[in-house]
Order: C-alpha cells, then structure tokens, then sequence
C-alpha cells in the first residue's frame, strides 16, 4: 500500500513538472475573469499538491507550490520572468527607513532608558550596535516573539531614532511622497489584481467553517480522505495529550511526543489519515478520554482538500509578505487591498474578516498572518493609522473574543494594541477621533460584572472560570497604560473633552471600588474562612500607575485639572451620600474647644482598605498646589464646598485600622487582613493607597482647626475617654488591671502619635512641601541605605517605579551614597555618605517596623562609633507649600499640648502599666519636631513678619486650674534625671538644648522674650558635666571592646564567606598535629636529595600519630595495626581529555592496561583529608544507610547522596564521598633488601627480566598443559629467581581489608561495572587512578605557576600521599599471577617479546600511566628476586626506560617550526646530542621524518615537551619513596629543569641516557620506529598526540553577555527540524549548545528518558557537566542523572550583580575572576562536591528531575 502511494505521488509530481509558469501567467493576462482562470487552477493543483499522505512533506510540497501555483502569480505580477522582474523591483524601490526586523523567540532586544519614549520601543542588536545608545543607560531583555525593532521610527525615541544602517535612507525625506509612483502602471494594475484574488482566497479558506464543501472553488475529485485533526489548548498538559494520542489513534510513545510538539507549536496537527470513519473512531476515543474532568480536546474530522487549501492559504500568507518586501509600492497596494471595504459594509474588509476571526484560527495560522499584518499595515505610515482605526472600533469585539479564547495573549491580535497604542500621534488620534479611553475603560467594565448591593466589585464568589477571566481582562489595563504613557504636549478642545470623558469613565471604574472588600472586626471567633482579598488588590495593584498617570495628565493642563478635580469631588461626593445618614451627632471637648461628629467606631463596623476615590482627589489636590492652580484660580475651585471632616474620615478609619491591627485587636480576622494591611504599605501600591491617605489627612489638618482634627482623631482611635479625662491615666491603672487592654490603648497611642509625625513631617512631595522630585527619591534612598549598605538591585526593589519602569534612582545615587565594589562573591554595595545621616529620621513613613528598628539600631551604632551623643532628633524640614502651611499648628494646638503633657505626666509619675517608652519616644520626637519647627521660623525670619509659632512659650506654662500640673518644660527636667529612662536622656537633652537656642534667638530678634528658668537649666548642666565625663570615658572603653569583638567576628565571617576553601584549608592545617610531621619539611638540609634507585636518599619516616574524627582516640599509622582511612570520592573525569567525541568502549571488555595520551577518560580520586577509624567509617556508614532506607519508605525524597551507589557524607565536613582510602607507612620498605654492591646497569637488568619473564611464561604455559617438563629443564633460571616464591602480606587483616575495599571501589566507578574484587582489572585501575590524579594536579600547579612542592594544600597532599602508597601496596591483596602478568604485557610494549603481540605503539601510550603501573607492579616480579638486584635499581632503570621513550614520543610528534623564532647559535652539548638522536630516529624511520637542522630548537621542543612528564614523575616518586623535595623546587625560580633532573637521578642532558645505554637503545628505537602505526603516522595518514599538552580550560565567553543571548537567538533545536529551542544550554566545557529541558531532545541512557544535557553530559564530562543556560543566565552543574545545582553566572553588571533570569536587563558583562573560579572547580574536580553542598543547604534543590534538563 504504502510503495503504491509512493509510485503515486511520484507520477503526479511528474505531471505536475510538467506544467509551465509562464504559459499560465500568459494565459491570465489574457483572461475576461481573472479570479475564476486563478480559482480554478488552485481548484485543480492544490490537492494534487498538499495533503497527499498521513504526513506532511513540507519539501516536496514547497518545492511543488512554488513550481505551480506561485510562479505563475509571480509570472504575472511582473509581467515577466520573477528571477529579473524582482531585483529590477528592489532596485527601483526608495526603502523605508524603517527597520522593522520581526523578533523571534529569545532574540535579544534593548531598550535606551535615556532615549525611548517608552519602554516598550526596542532596537534589534543590529541596530542597537549601530545607533548611538550603546553609549547610554540601556536595557536589554529577550523577545517573547512578535514584536519588531522600532528603529527609524521617529516617534519611538527622543534622540536618535535611527541606526548608521537606517539613517541612509532618511537623506530624502520623501515621507509624504506616494510610493506607487516608482511603480509602472500596468504594474500597479496586475498587482492590484492578484494581491485582491490571493488574498482572497486565503482569508476565505482559512475563515472556511464547513468541513465538505470549499468557498467558490468546485471539488475537482471527491475522494473519501480525510483527516483527524487535533487542536491545541492551554487546559491539557503535554502528558495528557501523548497518553490520549498513544490510546486513540495506536501510535508509540514517540510519535504522539512528535504529535503534541507539534500541536503546541502549530496549534493543530491531524494525528490520522483515512476514510471518514477511520478518523472519526479516533476523534470520539479522543473526545471520550479527554472530557472527564475539563473540556475534551478539540479535535475535527476535516476533508482532506479543506486542509490542502488551508495549508495554500498560509503560503500565500507568506509568499505576499515575501513580495512586498521588493517593494514599498507593492506594499502599499496590499494594504490597500487589505483595508477596502467588502461588499457587505462596515467590517467586511479582509482585514476586518481575520481580526474577528482570530480566536477560531489556529496557533500556526495567527502566526503567519500577524506577521503579514506587521511586515504590511504596520510598515506603512498611512494605513498602519487606518488599521488603527479598524482595530479600535473593533476593540470590543477583539477583546470579547479574546476573553473567550484560551490561548495566550501573545498569539492573539489583541496582542497588537502595543504596537497602536504606544504611538504617540496613533495614541493621541484614536483618543479624540475613536474615543479609545471611554472604549478601553467600559470593555473592561463589561467583563466585571459582579457587583454588591451598592454597585462595588465583588470578588468573593468568583468561579475558577471567572477568575481565569479576570487574569485575562487584566491586559485591558495595559492597554489604557499604553495609551496614556506619552503625555501630550499640546491640547486641542477635543483632546480635553475626550480626556475627561475618559477621566469619567475612569472615575465609574474606581467608584465601583471605592469601599470594596469591606470587613468586620471578629470578635468571639476566629473567622472561619479566610476571605479572598487578592483580586482586589491585584486589580488596585494593575491600576496604580494608570491612576498616577491620569493624574500627571491632569496636571499638564489647568482647565483639565480643574474639571477633573470637580469631577472627583464630585463621585467622592456621591460615594459618601448618606455619609451621617441615621448617625446621631455627637459632641467632643477637650481644653475648651468643641467639634461635633458622628459616632462611629472602627473596631465595630465595616471598614474597608479601597479608596482610590478619595486617594486620587488627594493626588489632585496636591496637583492643585503643585501647579499653583490653586492660587492662580482659586475662584474657578469648589474649594469652599469641600468639607474637611468629610474628606478625612475614611482615610482616618484606614489608618486606624492598621494600628489597631498592631494592637493585636483584629488577631481573629486571619492571615487575609494581615496581607491586606502589608500591601497597603508595600512599594507596589503605598504611592496611591497608604501615601495619599497621609496626604488627604494633610489636606483635612490644613483646612480645619486642629484641635477639632486631634479630637476627631482621639475618637477615631477610641482613645479620646482617656485623653478628655483628668488622671485618667491614674484612675486607669488602680481600677482596671486587665493588661492586654492598657497594652492595647498603649500600642494605640504609639500609633495614634506616630500618624502625627508623619502628618507633619511627611513633606517631600512636591505640591505639599517646597520641595522637588529629587528630594523626594533622595531622601528614599538616604533612609532605606540608613538600614544597612544595599545592592543596586536592593534599592531599585524598595523604590516605586513609573511607568517607564524608572525609580529615578541613578540621577541622585551618587550625592547621597558611595559605591563599594564587590569581591570574587558578594555584589557591590552602596553605602551612605555620612553627611547624608544628618537627613535621617527615625520615623520615615515608608519604613517598616522591622526597618525601622534596624535602622534605629544602626544610626545609634554609628554615632557611638563617631562619638556622638546617640539622640536620634527629628531632621529639619522643608517648608509646607502656603496650601498646606497652616498644618503645622497642629503641633502647638491646645489639644496637641495636652496629649504630650499627659504623657508626660505619666512618665514622671512612672506607673507601671499606663504608658510606654515609646510612647515617650514618640512625644520627645514631636516636641524636637515642634522646636525646629520654630527654630526655622525664627531663622527665616523677615521683617514685616510676626512668628506666630510660639511652642517653647506654650511649654514652659504650667497647666491651670484644677490640676495645676507643671510646664511640659519643667517635666523635661524632671525627667532628665529619672534612673529608668536612662535612653532617653541624650534626646531630652537635646531639647532642652534646642529650647536654649531659641531662646537666644528670640533674644536676639527681641520678640516676646521668653521669661523662663534659665539658671535651673545651666545648673542642671554644670551638674552633669563629671558624670557625663565618667560616663564618656566608660563609653570609650565600651566602644573599644566592642570594636575588637566586631572586627574579629567580622573577619572570621568574611574570611568563611568570601574564601570558603581556603578556611577548609586552615581548619585542615590547625588539625594537622595529628597527622604528623609532613615530610616535605627538610629533614636533611644540605645534602642532595635523590628520589628513587640505589641513590635514593634515606629518610627515616616519623611515626605517624593520627586522630580519628569520630570516636576521637588516637593511633599510629603502622603496617600491622588497625586501618586507618581517609574519606574519598573516586569520579569518572574528562577534565584532561583531548578528544571528547570518543565513544566509550564496552566497559564489561574494555581493557584499561594502557592509557591513550589524549586521555580521553581517567579516575580522579579527591578526598576531604579527614581520618577515621576503617571500623567506625563501617559502623557510621552502615549507620547511614539504614537511616536512609527507613527515610526512603517513609517520604520517598532523595537525598544529595546517593547511598545505594556507596556513596555519603564526610562525617565532619558533609563533603561527599563514596569510599575511604587507607592510610599506610611507605611500602617500598617493605621488599626492599638493601644492597647495592655490583648492581647491573639497563641493559643487563633489562636482559635478566627478560629472562625472568620468560620463565613466567613458561611456568604459566606448563601449568596449562601439564607434563611438558622437558621445556622446563631447557630453561635456565636467572640467578637467584625463585617463581615459586610466594611472598607474605605484611599487612594487618584491617589494612587488607581497606585495600580491597578502595581498589574495588576504583574498579567499580572508573569502569562502571559491577563491583567485583577478584577481576584482574582491578590493580590497573589503582594504578591508572594513581597517575591520572597526579597528573591533574600537576596541571593546576602549573596553570597557576606555582611551584611544584610546598603549595598543596594538605587535603591534597594527604590524599595524594595515601592514594600512592595504596597503589603501590595493592598488589599484595590480588593475585600474583595477574599482576605478574599485567608488568610483562607492559614491560613488552617497550622491550618486545615474542609472547606479547598486539601492543599500542609508543604514540598511543601516556608514559606518565605507562611508568606508574610499570614501577608499581614490578614489586610483584621482584619479590620473587633473590640475586641482590635492588628494587630501587628497577625503579630507576623502568624509569629511565619509560623516559627515553617519551624522548622519542616527543620528537617523533615534535611539530617545530624551525624558523620560528630567533635561535641563538651556542651549539651546546645538549643541542649536539639531541640532534645527533634526531638524525639516528630519521634514519630509523626511513627519512619520513620531517629535516630539521636546529639542534636549538630540538632541545628546547623536548625539554618543554617533557616537563610535565618529569613533573608528575617528581610528585610520584616523592610519594612513594617518602623523600623530601629540596628546597629549589619549592618555589618558583630559573634552573627548575635540572633540579628536577637532580631529585630524579637523571642527568641534565637527557639524551646522554641514550649514549650510555647504546648498546640496547638502538635496537629498541629500531623497533618502536618500525611499528605500522608510526609509519602510518609519519606518511601523514593519521594524528598523534604531540607534547606538551596544552592544559584543558573552559570555552571562551565574549564579554558582552548580549552576544550569547543572541547566539543563542540564532540557536534552533536539532531534532525538530529548525524550531527554536525554549532554553539553550551552552556547555562551558566543550561550547555545543543544546536543547535543554524539552521533549524534543529527549534521549534514552541507560533505559531512563533523559534531557539534552544530561545526555550530554556522558559524551563530554563522563557525567560530570558544566552549562549556561543562557536565556535564565544562571551557570547549571549536572553530576550523574540525579545531582544538580545552580550556580551565579560570572556575568555582572555595572553595579557589581548577576541578573539570574535576566529580569532586571542591566547590561550584562563577564567577569573574568569569576569565571575562573568556575574554571578551577572544573579543574580541581569540585563539581559534583559543590552540588552536594549546595544541596545540603537547599533542601528543593534535591527534588528537581535534574536528568530532563
Ligand atoms: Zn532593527
Ligand atoms: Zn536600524
Ligand atoms: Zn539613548
Ligand atoms: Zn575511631
Ligand atoms: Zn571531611
Ligand atoms: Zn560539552
Ligand atoms: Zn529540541
């Protein structure tokens, strides 16, 4: 069947080749009915064309379409062939000097703070880099998709609007000028033609409802193909789908993973092609298992030629964006046929049709026609303004739609509003002439429907549907933002009728939330059910800066504001109709004044937080003082209707509210309120809710009489019994004992007194005091820095943003701060300037209780260290505007006088319960308030006026009859001297200091002197003099003990924080005593010191006395002891690879004897340096796994270790390991008999082993076939060998047992197998682990440059010690044979053997791993060695050997370019013999090898080539052998090299190794040369790995962060076929990026579905990974499928701080300390480490499915 349909489509397309463009276009030229010839084409070929099968072919059917049904169209419209006609087009066309560039998803976009209009006007990078804003403050952030560049678009920025590219084209200004006269006539015409027939088309077929019939176009053939097609929606997750998918229409797991891909992408994709029943069985299965719980997916049963013409639709979508882009004229004419009205009136035009049919069309298919809308409508000045217009009067409808549909806004056409609105002249237009404001606000209405009794939104009862509406509606908000965001500069009538209609609309809106939400204080219970508030504030929140907005507005025009102040009153008015309804009036008097109002009590009715009538009539009112309307109209002003009691008393309730939730009275109304009242205050909303109620309480206080505001406030707080009552205070504490009552009434005078505060001293907006907007910010930023030093990020949270989404932050952060620049952790900080602190006042309204108490302790802390005294007085104030002036008689009212002396009073006569030091506090402030309050006035003085500010008068009378209680004054005094209020007493000072000085000034200025009690007063102070001295000095004292214990606790906070490995570090170093003298440490001091061979100097070990971290006892390292362990973790490493695309071998026969020199994968071994007991490790860690088991069943979590893989933490430092290595005394001595008399040189050691090896053989081969002794008799012995000496293991059952133990443990992770002790591969991973680690750190020490010896830290040190001696003691627990067997096959690599064929050739062997198994399996030769032959002796010569042919590797692969550089021509020794060895290897080679002639050169390559070889060999043999390095190579310095050669017993010229060996070295270079594969190698048909090898670093990352995102922009998903990826990953180890965190990329390891970089991580890190994820800018640690961590990306921005996430935009740039501290973890092996700590601080950091990332 399938092969038929094959041969089937294949004769169609053949036929369909056939056909010829351009006789078609001839042959419409000539048509009467141009639309029936085209309709009747497509009727005929689309079919034949599309939809030919189950699956799409996109290729085919492209290359079809274009072949057939466009190139005719394209024939056409240029009336000849499209391949000239279309250049000739371009040529002719004067482009736009629009950009443009449509943004795909991810594509970097900036934005200029200084120059953009408004934030959503975005330059794509290209012409971000070309424009002059690179220079300014930018932003950048990442599209979502859709959207294009503004750049060239005048409107969108204040200062150059164009790109170096885009400017070009600006040179004519040729705007007004028609782009169809560039265009032939008969052009114009055809284009004309075919643009309204294809168009029309396209929108008919995609609009199409019927599912058998087509529009205007006859079925050719009607065959029964049809297709289930299934669409997308937001309800169903991806899960859902492919298990629906597998079920319905029997597909695998992958295919319906590729058909919900597709349709998430798509927006539909038909999952099943047949006849009509065979698709409609599959749409009901669908349907059934769908619709249980939500809506069933839509899924239709469509005739195969509907989708066919569909899919045409689309292309032709696109093919006409792709035309127009020829041309401007082409454009124009499209637009034109896009707008025309149809025959059927209003909305019938193409346009229109799509628009209102865009919530029924799918994902793939709104798409490509907005895209047409943006390259076409929205490129054309003129009709981008009549598409405006059709969208505004369908903004209802779209909206409507929208509101219906599901899918998100970005793939709806409302999304386009933001390219309409945000115009200004668009914005401004549709405002007048389409009544935008009034449509955008009433739809909003519309879809709010649910209301109370009194017309308020009610949210309480709101559906789930309701409330996903109500997210929806919320973009309606953002649309009013986008056209409110520029302000006009100029009014015309109609812009300020159309406004205020809008204000109008406006005002209904927040009437219908005046009051919403209201709430009863519970009393009894505790409410049941916690009210939902969040939809009100979320909806209060979206408005905030639309409110601010309207009110900037206003403020532009004075005729506005005086019309939308009176429109306000006026709702405000109506809001509160009824406001004294049924209330009876009732009388207050206090100190002979009188003020009725109405019985109402917070605590008992409904209050309710929203007022946002009453805060926007505060805004105004400020707006009416700020722009002087109020002093220039005052008669136009209904300023006499407004009634100050009125506007005060919701705002009051408000406030009082919030205190008497502090009071703790509301406690029963739940966690609701609590959140309530916190938002109120919060950054995000205070501006219009908290703020403007300070401001209208303002607004009251100026316009009334004070005492009458206090009384009213007295009532409002329930507090006005005990002020209004003499001696309440007394009566109140003998007769009422209930404690939480007075500490009820306590917490509300505090907070009673505090509003106070604020009301007059909150005077920094401009309008209401004289001062301006930078004061304003200024002084925010000055008390949230009062707290503590803050991050950029930190101060830009704290302030409000506008709407441009600016705090104003940057233009006054430097008069006010100091910036400090951040470490390697850590970000920068901004820190107060000290004169700024002067500013500070301690009750700033914005602070919270909290902050304020931090910042209250913090000033103080800073005056103590500045030797101040610690009062905290109120700053001086700016002055109120003349609006507001009048408020500050509040403070010397009568009734304000006799709350302060009351509790004053109280604090005198110290009771116990009714007052507070607070309260105290709060009553000191007010008086300092007061003082400088007519300190200033005095100061400022002028001589026709009087100061009516008369405070210190009014303080220093004493009260009258009855209660002749004494002047506050005399209070003060009395209580400066009271024992409790020791705090206080440098604030009372200060006021009775600053009463002085006014004192004085009133002298001086000879007003009303004040007749007082001065003397008292200097008498007080004379008093006070020594004991205020004494009491400095123990300040002093004080002061000096503190600053020590902070420094030192400072310092050891720093020095953990900021350089947390080195303190590991130190901590290890102070616990070093218990493992003994290092050895390292001299010992012998002048001799020279020689490492290995018979001239190995002799050390005595020290006893070495460890601890045991757990049980604490102590032990000596000894062979027959206890074992004694280190904590270990042995990992897979690719750190040192050289070819990371090497596909791992088959590890069950995989054989590890060898080791490639690209090192492509080695076992890196790395340890804590902590010790325990072998037996108390077993016993904690069994300790462990039992607990985890039990954990396991019980909360099936994970834990960062894995401790069914071995693994756990170390018990000390929770570092995690997955073995113990074991601690052991150097092992050489063991088997090494001394003697040194007559000891062979190599070439008869190398003749004796030989031998040796040889009878090996010959033993095994007898112990196979038994009884071939006469082969036993012909071989001759060597002297002394005794094969059948079996030797004695040394070590303690323990210590054989820990060596097991590790070895098996190395066996199992470096292969990844099962463990399995007996394998003989277990040695060679020892040995192979033992050198890969040595080499790894060897490539640290020289990265770093530093020395060899001397700088490891001891948990190195410590590790490297154990894991050498381990090595080298292995052997003694595996069997002898196998390791006996292993020495030969290695020895035979370099001294062939006729036993040992198939061996690597010297270019495939790292000699560094070759040399460490060699020297560490030899013992197991020696050991049966009786002749007197050292073991040193073999050590030495192995390593000479091993040397000599890593001589050769060298030179063989030496790339030298021989006039490379200037060579001085000094011919030395070494340079003579080295190239002497060259000409002998040419020759041995046959003349292969490349000519070199510069002996200079050749010494050099080689001695550079092999340091790293004679390095690692250095810290080897150092080890093993336990001799100390001599002092030159503990530091860096010249003549390294021969040191080196020194401590190894080389001799300085390395190639006189080869003279004094001749006699065997030829025959051995003959035979490495002649190898195949060298050959190979010097015929250029293959690589080889050359020396030195450079050290491995992390991929280099540009420095503009920008770069990677737009890289990544460019990125597309490697398995779905061009898609773009949703989170690239780049690896910082090998640079590939992937497709991460995606079903797409999906793979299968090792039977687990996993993601793109966890698969990754097996090919390139051995599972260890490393990544950027680069849309999140956050660096990613994978280790394993099951380990994970986030870690900061070294990218900062200017202010010193990363951006994880990318939310904030700041440009990004790298910081090159950071990344190199990645770089190190990487290098050191720290990875999986850093994962598990960073887990075990973060807890959810073990919960996420790190493998589908
Ligand atoms: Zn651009
Ligand atoms: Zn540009
Ligand atoms: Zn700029
Ligand atoms: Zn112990
Ligand atoms: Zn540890
Ligand atoms: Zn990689
Ligand atoms: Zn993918």
């Amino acid at each position: 069947m399938a092969a038929d349909l094959e041969a089937e489509v294949q004769a169609i397309d053949k036929s369909l080749l056939e056909c010829s463009a351009e006789e078609i276009a001839v042959q419409w030229l000539q048509a009467n009915d141009l639309q029936k010839e085209v309709y009747q084409h497509l009727a005929y070929y689309v079919p034949k064309i599309y939809c030919r099968g189950p699956n799409p072919a996109p290729q085919r059917e492209d290359m079809l379409a274009q072949h057939v049904l466009l190139g005719p169209m394209e024939w056409y419209l240029c009336g000849e062939d499209p391949a000239f006609g279309f250049p000739k087009l371009e040529q002719a066309n004067k482009p736009s000097h629009l950009c443009g560039r449509v943004f795909k998803v991810g594509e970097p976009t900036y934005s200029c703070r200084d120059c953009a209009v408004d934030p959503t006007c975005v330059l794509c990078m290209e012409c971000f880099l070309g424009s002059i804003h690179r220079e300014h403050r930018y932003r950048m952030t990442t599209s979502g998709g859709g959207g294009f560049c503004d750049c060239g678009d005048t409107e969108a920025w204040k200062e150059g609007p164009y790109c170096q590219k885009h400017e070009i084209n600006t040179s004519e200004t040729a705007e007004e000028e028609d782009p169809l006269v560039h265009l032939p006539e008969d052009m114009v015409a055809r284009a004309y033609n075919i643009f309204a027939i294809t168009f029309k088309y396209a929108v008919d077929i995609l609009t199409w409802e019927k599912e058998n019939e087509l529009p205007g176009l006859e079925m050719i053939e009607k065959s029964d193909t049809y297709y289930c097609m299934l669409f997308n929606d937001e309800v169903h997750t991806y899960e859902q789908v492919i298990y629906t998918l597998q079920k319905a229409v029997n597909c695998t797991q992958k295919e319906a993973i590729g058909f919900a891909t597709t349709v998430d992408r798509d927006g539909r994709r038909s999952v099943r092609y047949g006849d009509f029943q065979y698709c409609d069985q599959a749409k009901s299965v669908i349907v059934r298992n769908t619709s249980r719980q939500t809506k069933p997916l839509k899924v239709q049963v469509m005739h195969s030629s509907i989708v066919a013409h569909q899919s045409f639709g689309l292309k032709l979508l696109t093919w006409l964006g792709s035309v127009i882009g020829y041309s401007d004229g082409l454009r124009r004419i499209l637009c034109q046929v896009g707008l025309q009205e149809g025959p059927d009136g209003e909305n019938s035009s193409l346009v229109d049709k799509l628009m209102l049919y865009d919530s029924k069309l799918w994902k793939g298919a709104r798409n490509v026609y907005h895209q047409l809308f943006m390259s076409s409508l929205l490129m054309d000045l003129k009709y981008k303004k009549l598409f405006a217009i059709r969208f505004a009067r369908n903004y209802r409808q779209l909206q409507r739609d929208y509101m219906e549909d599901d899918h998100e806004r970005a793939v709806s056409v409302a999304a386009l509003s933001v390219q309409l609105f945000t115009v200004p002249t668009l914005a401004r237009m549709l405002i007048t002439e389409e009544n935008l404001m009034t449509t955008i606000i009433k739809t909003f209405m519309d879809h709010l429907r649910h209301r109370d009794i009194q017309g308020r939104f009610q949210f309480e009862r709101y559906t789930a549907l309701q409330a996903f509406k109500f997210r929806r509606v919320q973009s309606l908000i953002l649309d009013l933002k986008y056209v409110l965001i520029s302000k006009p500069t100029e009014w015309s009538d109609d812009l300020r009728q159309k406004f205020l209609e809008g204000f109008d609309a406006f005002l209904e809106l927040l009437k219908c939330m005046q009051g919403m939400d209201p709430i009863t204080r519970q009393v009894g219970q505790h409410i049941e059910m916690e009210p939902e508030w969040e939809a009100a504030f979320t909806l209060q929140m979206k408005l905030t800066l639309v409110i601010s907005m309207m009110q900037d507005w206003c403020a532009l025009d004075e005729k506005v504001l005086i019309e939308a102040y009176k429109k306000c009153l006026n709702v405000l008015m109506q809001c509160h109709s009824g406001f004294t309804d049924g209330e009876q009036p009732i009388v207050l008097s206090m100190c002979g004044h009188s003020v009725e109002t109405i019985r109402y009590c917070v605590s008992q009715e409904k209050v309710s937080i929203h007022l946002p009538v009453s805060r926007l009539l505060a805004g105004l009112h400020v707006l009416l003082s700020k722009t002087e309307v109020a002093y220039k109209f005052p008669e136009l002003l209904p300023l006499s209707e407004l009634s100050p009691p009125m506007l005060i008393e919701h705002p009051l309730r408000c406030l009082v509210l919030c205190a008497q939730v502090h009071a703790g009275m509301w406690r029963r109304n739940g966690f609701s309120l609590v959140n309530q009242i916190y938002y109120y205050h919060n950054v995000k909303c205070r501006r219009e809710m908290f703020d403007k109620d300070i401001v209208m309480l303002q607004t009251g206080v100026s316009m009334m009489d004070p005492n009458h505001f206090l009384m009213i406030m007295l009532s409002r707080f329930e507090l006005y019994q005990i002020f209004s009552t003499p001696d309440y205070g007394k009566r109140f504490s003998t007769e009422n004992t209930n404690k939480d009552v007075v500490q009820q009434n306590n917490t509300l005078i505090e907070e009673m007194l505090y509003l106070i505060i604020m009301i007059v001293g909150e005077r920094f907006s401009p309008g209401i005091g004289q001062v301006n907007a930078t004061d304003e910010i200024k002084r925010e930023i000055i008390h949230q820095l009062s707290i503590r030093p803050m991050a950029h990020s930190e101060l830009v949270k704290a302030l409000p943003e506008d709407e441009n989404r600016e705090t104003g932050m940057e233009n006054v952060i430097e008069e006010v701060a100091c910036f400090k620049k951040p470490g390697l952790t850590g970000r920068g900080l901004y820190e107060l300037k000290p004169e700024c602190a002067r500013n500070f006042n301690l009750y700033f309204y914005h602070f919270s209780r909290a902050e304020q108490s931090k910042a209250e302790e913090a000033q103080r802390k800073l005056r103590r260290q500045n030797r101040e005294d610690t009062a905290l007085p109120p700053p001086a104030l700016p002055p109120f505007c003349p609006l507001f002036a009048s408020l500050v008689n509040i403070l010397q009212s009568d009734v304000m006088l006799c709350i302060m002396g009351t509790i004053l009073q109280w604090a005198v006569e110290h009771n116990g319960y009714a007052w507070s030091e607070s309260m105290l506090q709060r009553v000191l402030h007010l008086l300092g308030m007061a003082l400088q309050e007519e300190k200033q006035h005095l100061e400022n003085l002028s001589e026709e006026n009087v100061v009516t500010f008369t405070f210190t008068q009014k303080i220093s009378r004493p009260g009258e009859a009855p209660n002749n209680s004494p002047s506050i004054l005399a209070m003060l005094e009395t209580l400066q001297n009271a024992p409790h209020l020791e705090v206080h007493k440098d604030m009372i000072r200060w006021i009775l200091k600053t009463f002085n000085t006014i004192k004085k000034l009133r002298e001086s200025s000879s007003t009303s002197p004040v007749a007082e009690t001065e003397g008292n007063i200097m008498e007080e102070s004379s008093r006070d003099k020594d004991k205020a001295e004494r009491k400095r000095k123990a300040e002093i004292a004080r002061l000096r003990r503190e600053k020590i214990m902070a420094q030192m606790s400072e310092m050891q906070r720093h020095f953990i924080n900021e350089n947390k490995e080195l303190f590991q570090q130190t901590l290890e170093e102070l616990d070093t005593p218990t493992s003994g003298v290092h050895e390292n440490s001299p010992v012998i001091s002048d001799a020279k010191l020689t490492a290995l061979g018979p001239e190995q100097t002799r050390v005595t070990e020290h006893r070495q006395v460890v601890m045991c971290i757990l049980c604490q006892e102590e032990q000596e390292v000894k062979v027959d002891s206890r074992a004694m362990v280190l904590a270990a973790f042995i990992q897979r490493s690719t750190v040192l690879s050289k070819n990371r695309s090497k596909i791992t071998p088959d590890p069950e026969k995989y054989d590890p004897l060898f080791m490639h020199p690209d090192l492509s994968c080695g076992t890196h071994t790395g340890s804590c340096g902590h010790i325990m007991h072998a037996h108390c490790w077993q016993r904690y860690f069994d300790a462990v796994q039992a607990k985890e088991q039990r954990r396991q069943q019980r909360l099936r979590v994970h834990t960062s270790y894995d401790v069914e893989n071995g693994e756990f933490l170390c018990p000390l430092c929770e570092c995690l390991s997955n073995t113990v290595i074991p601690l052991l005394p150097p092992p050489r001595v063991l088997f090494n008999r001394l003697n040194f008399s007559g000891q062979p040189n190599l070439t008869q050691w190398i003749k004796t082993i030989s031998q040796q090896i040889k009878a090996l053989h010959l033993l095994r081969d007898e112990d196979c076939n038994s009884g071939n002794s006469e082969k036993m008799d012909q071989l001759q012995l060597p002297e002394g060998f005794r094969p059948d000496f079996k030797p004695k293991n040394p070590y303690s059952e323990s210590i054989k047992e820990m060596l097991t133990t590790f070895g098996t443990a190395t066996y199992k992770v470096g292969l990844k197998v099962h463990p399995n002790e007996e394998d003989p591969r277990v040695p060679i991973m020892c040995w192979g682990s033992c050198a890969y680690t040595i080499q790894t750190i060897e490539r640290i020490l020289a990265d770093e440059d530093k020395p060899l010896f001397g700088h490891l830290p001891c948990r190195q040190d410590d590790c490297l010690k154990s894991l050498t001696r381990f090595a080298a003691a292995h052997w003694t627990v595996s069997s002898l044979s196998a390791v006996q067997g292993h020495f030969c096959t290695l020895l035979a690599s370099l001294v062939p053997n006729e036993k040992n064929g198939g061996l690597p050739c010297i270019l495939d062997i790292d000699m560094f791993h070759l040399l460490v198994s060699l020297v560490l399996s030899f013992p197991a030769i020696h050991c049966q060695e009786f002749s007197g032959v050292s073991l040193g002796t073999g050590d030495l010569h192995l390593f000479h050997l091993v040397t000599m042919a890593h001589i050769i590797q060298i030179l063989l692969t030496s790339s030298t370019e021989e006039n490379g550089m200037d060579q001085e021509n000094t011919n030395s020794e070494e340079e003579v013999a080295v190239l002497t060895l060259y000409k002998f290897l040419c020759q041995c080679t046959g003349s292969a090898l490349k000519e070199i002639s510069s002996g200079w050169h050749l010494w050099r390559n080689l001695k550079a080539g092999i340091m790293p070889f004679l390095r690692c060999s250095a810290l080897f043999f150092h080890y093993l052998n336990g001799v100390p390095a001599p002092s030159e190579i503990q530091v860096n310095g010249t003549n390294q090299f021969e040191h080196l050669c020194s401590y190894l017993s080389l001799p300085n010229n390395l190639t006189c190794l080869f003279q004094e060996n001749s006699e065997i070295l030829n025959t051995l270079i003959e035979s490495w040369c002649s190898n195949n594969e060298v050959k190979r190698y010097l015929e250029g048909k293959r690589q080889a790995i050359s020396y030195a090898r450079e050290s491995n670093k992390l991929i280099d990352l540009p420095d503009d962060y920008s770069c990677l995102i737009n890289q990544a922009s460019n990125f597309s998903c490697p398995k779905s076929g061009g898609d773009k990826s949703r989170a690239p990953t780049l690896c910082l180890v090998c640079g590939t990026m992937l497709c991460s965190q995606s079903y797409c990329c999906q793979t299968e390891l090792e039977g687990e579905d996993v993601g793109a970089c966890t698969a990754h991580t097996y090919t390139c890190g051995s599972g260890v990974g490393i990544f950027l994820r680069v849309r999140e800018c956050q660096v990613l640690f994978l280790a394993g499928k099951t380990k994970g961590c986030f870690y900061p990306p070294p990218y900062l921005d200017d202010y010193g701080e990363t951006d994880q996430g990318l939310r904030r935009g700041n440009p990004l740039h790298l910081c090159k300390e950071r990344f190199k501290k990645i770089q190190k973890l990487w290098q050191q092996h720290s990875i999986t480490e850093e994962i598990g700590h960073a887990q075990e601080a973060n807890q959810t950091l073990v919960g996420i499915d790190w493998q589908h990332l």
